[in-house]
Order: C-alpha cells, then structure tokens, then sequence
C-alpha cells in the first residue's frame, strides 16, 4: 500500500463522514427543530476523522499530500508538490 494510496483511502473516508455529518444535522433538524448541538456533533466528527490527514507526509520532504502549497484539498497529491517525490510508488 503506497502513502498515495492510503491518503485516497482517507479521501474517501473523509467524504463518507462528511455525507454522515450532513445527514445527522438534517435528521435531528427534522426530528427535534434546529439544533445546535447536532451541528457541533457533526462538525466534532469531522474534525476527528479528519486528524488522521496529518499523518500523511512524503517520505522525502515531510510535505503533507493534502496541501497544495498554503491551500488544503480534498484529493491527495500523487506527485510531491514540493520534491516532485512519487508517493504513488
Ligand atoms: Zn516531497
């Protein structure tokens, strides 16, 4: 299993929570009226499933795939943005 790999994994684990997320808040906006607490829920798991992207990091430079100089994305880099490093390989 490559880094590049294994952050595309994360990628999508981080889209499935973020589908969890939207749907918790609308739920409980349904089933009990607008809550707060629900949305601080949600944003609380995003942030948890979320810490794992720092993990990331090519094994060359240490720059984070997710980054794209000062902007985070959602999809990994494949090639290194600061080393040209394949992460893929
Ligand atoms: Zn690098």
């Amino acid at each position: 299993m490559t880094l590049y790999r294994n952050a595309v994994r994360h990628a999508w684990r981080m889209i499935a929570a973020l589908v969890i997320a939207v749907v918790l808040v609308v739920v409980v906006d349904r089933l009990y009226g607008h809550s707060s607490v629900a949305f601080a829920a949600a944003i609380m798991l995003l942030v948890i499933a979320n810490a794992q992207m720092l993990r990331f990091n090519c094994p060359q430079c240490g720059k984070n795939a997710f980054f794209r100089g000062i902007f985070v994305v959602l999809w990994p880099n494949r090639i290194c943005t600061r080393c040209g490093h394949d992460l893929d390989s």
